[in-house]
């Protein structure tokens, strides 16, 4: 497949992204005093593409960098409420062993986000569709489970037959994979320079931690493993530990 080369859509709002034009004299662009992702470009310019995190309030967040502080401005923006009817109660109000499982899962889901490795590539590439489908808005929602709230909807949901396959939309290297108490059967993939997407509720896994996968290339089967109320696949993406619209990476 040939890689095709773009940068994300820019939308500045909670749990979106903001692509930044700057001199390349502007050095050591950072937020939180964490590295961000930057595209080398080939005139006087870089740009760094940076993941608003889902939890920011409305108004100005600061970058620091080598020239100062850089404004963003994070704009409103209404995300949907949803209702889910879950069956067994222990994906709602988990048993202790279970959270406790789910305590060793998320630490290592989360050093993985905050993990920043060198890019592979040079232009940012453009992303595909990991799998086939409609996916409607499910990015951002605010989830009731049985009528209990619980954490906003940190992904894509793209319904889909158990067994469809799942590609990655991007080369980058497979840092894990496993069976987790939420997400069911999980693939990570490293695009690098904090740029992470994880693909869940897989019925099966076709790719090893370690491996190399080029764009395109099958990661896995739709399923319905850990908490789902149907088959689908929930494609995340995190960049420099925040979680984004996936939707972002594809073109317009
Ligand atoms: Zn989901």
């Amino acid at each position: 497949m040939t890689q095709v080369y773009g940068l994300p859509q820019d939308s500045r709002r909670a749990g979106g992204i903001a692509v930044i034009t700057l001199p390349k004299t502007i050095l050591n662009v950072r937020y939180q005093g964490r590295p961000l992702l930057i595209e080398t470009g080939v005139n006087s310019v870089n740009h760094v593409i940076f993941g608003i995190p889902l939890s920011a309030s409305v108004g100005t967040l600061q970058l620091q960098s080598s020239n100062g502080p850089i404004d963003i401005e994070v704009k409103p923006y209404k995300y949907a409420e949803q209702r889910l009817t879950v069956k067994n109660d222990d994906y709602v109000n988990p048993k202790q062993e279970q959270l406790d499982r789910y305590a060793i899962e998320a630490k290592e889901q989360n050093d993985i986000y905050a993990s920043f490795t060198a890019s592979q590539w040079e232009k940012f590439p453009q992303f595909i569709r990991p799998t086939a489908g409609k996916f409607s808005n499910s990015f951002g929602r605010k989830r009731f489970f049985n009528g209990e709230e619980r954490a906003p909807h940190s992904g894509l949901d793209i319904p889909a037959p158990v067994g469809q396959k799942v590609i990655a939309p991007a080369a980058g290297t497979v840092v894990a994979t496993g069976n987790y108490f939420f997400n069911g059967n999980t693939v990570m993939i490293d695009h690098g320079q904090g740029l992470i997407s994880m693909f869940c509720h897989l019925s099966k896994i076709n790719v090893q931690k370690g491996e190399m996968l080029t764009q395109g290339q099958l990661l896995g089967l739709v399923g319905k493993t850990g908490r789902v109320t149907g088959p689908h696949l929930h494609w995340g993406m995190s960049l420099n530990n925040a979680r984004i619209d996936p939707q972002l990476f594809l073109s317009p």
